[in-house]
């Protein structure tokens, strides 16, 4: 079975994890991070909602408005709200999914104060565009979500340093991952020493056995991606158990984890080093498989890739079909799993109906004909072309409706 993601880990970051005698790996790993992303000041959370959280609480934006896409994982209007701000939804392009930027324009107002700018999949927000809002409104503070998109765009400028701070969420499903996690990296000493000065005052150190319990999902999850062993996780996941344990919002509640304003534990920060060393290696595979997916689907037209600009990290290789129901399931008895992520619309769900979307919600049919191939460690050249057939077969032989 071919699991539809796949954590990077391996024995050195199960051994690196066990290092309990080392007393910086918190700091250690911010300085990495820190030399990686080439942004001065790195500080870490136990979410990356917690570091947007705080962003907003740290900088005293109280009763705003934070613009942020509609079509983008749902935790980031959460943490908005939660921070006592309103979040206003702009509709996302399709030509690469992220924010339309001409929209968000229209969505300024007086009350404005903060921009999420979401590189969705791993595909970088066009800079320019970026610089030009900045140059307009100079006083509206842009924050560059990069939990799909660590470090993606032109080699030496890369999108995580255009704005005012970047922040990156790092759980399991993420290209790196400290388990759980999250970063905020910023140029700005001045939003620096608030960040710290918040943490400071508002956070805590992890329970010991919240940590004995992160080591043993580390371990857990290093078994779980194992060939032999995956088809039963995906079992679990179907019937309904697994989800009870890892799903990590809840759609009908407008809330933040219980623990979300812990500090990063000293485990994660040791897995999330050995991570950042590996960094390069693992952005190359995707981006060979991505280009392999590229290649063999772009003269299909009943399949739709979006476009990216050069320096996308691949976090998900997407593209939509009208029956993406139908292919998972076709794909699921071959033995692949699909994935199906973002797979809603924050717009269309209950609680975030009153909630102002600012362009026309032209992604309101994506969730159901989003796919991404896999493109993790665990798909090399002769799977990917397996799964890309795959998908020609399914569309050509008519089974897309
Ligand atoms: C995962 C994710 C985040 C932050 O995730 P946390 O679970 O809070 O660490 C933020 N934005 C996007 C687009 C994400 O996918």
């Amino acid at each position: 079975m071919t699991p539809r993601f796949k954590a990077n880990i391996n024995y050195k970051e199960i051994i690196e994890s066990l290092k309990f005698w080392h007393n910086d790996s918190v700091r250690r790993f911010e300085n990495k991070f820190s030399e990686i992303s080439e942004q001065k000041y790195v500080t870490s959370f136990a979410y990356g909602r917690t570091g947007l959280y705080a962003l907003l609480q740290a900088l005293e934006i109280n009763d705003k408005e934070v613009i942020c896409p509609s079509y983008t994982c749902i935790v980031v209007a959460n943490a908005i709200v939660k921070s006592g701000n309103k979040p206003v939804f702009v509709s996302s392009n399709k030509k690469d999914f992220n924010m339309n930027w001409q929209k968000v324009r229209l969505a300024i107002t007086s009350d404005t104060k903060a921009i999420i700018s979401t590189n969705l999949f791993g595909h970088p927000v066009d800079q320019d565009e970026i610089i030009k809002i900045k140059n307009e409104h100079p006083d509206i503070l842009i924050f560059q979500d990069c939990a799909h998109s660590f470090f993606a765009g032109k080699k030496d400028n890369t999108i995580n340093k255009f704005g005012d701070a970047s922040f990156y969420g790092m759980n399991i499903s993420k290209i790196i991952t400290t388990i759980f996690g999250g970063v905020v990296a910023t140029d700005n000493e001045n939003i620096h020493k608030k960040l710290i000065s918040w943490k400071s005052k508002n956070s805590n150190r992890p329970k010991l056995y919240k940590t004995f319990l992160q080591f043993i999902y580390l371990v857990a999850a290093y078994f779980a991606f194992n060939k032999y062993v995956y088809p039963f996780v995906n079992y679990l996941e179907r019937v309904g158990i697994l989800s009870r344990l890892t799903d990590y919002y809840d759609e009908n509640k407008i809330e933040m984890p219980r623990d979300f304003t812990d500090e990063l534990s000293k485990i994660a920060a040791r897995v999330g080093f050995i991570q950042l060393t590996k960094y390069k290696e693992i952005i190359k595979h995707r981006r060979i498989i991505s280009s392999l997916y590229n290649e063999k689907l772009i003269n299909e037209d009943k399949i739709y890739i979006p476009k990216c600009l050069d320096g996308s990290t691949y976090s998900h290789y997407v593209c939509t079909i009208d029956n993406a129901d139908g292919f998972e399931k076709y794909m699921l008895k071959k033995g692949y799993q699909i994935g199906r992520i973002v797979n809603y619309n924050i717009v269309n769900i209950e609680i975030y109906r009153g909630y102002r979307l600012v362009g026309e919600n032209i992604m309101k049919n994506w969730p159901k004909k989003i796919i991404n191939l896999p493109n993790h460690n665990g798909v090399n050249t002769i799977l990917a072309t397996e799964i890309a057939n795959n998908l020609i077969e399914f569309v050509e032989q008519g089974k897309n409706q």
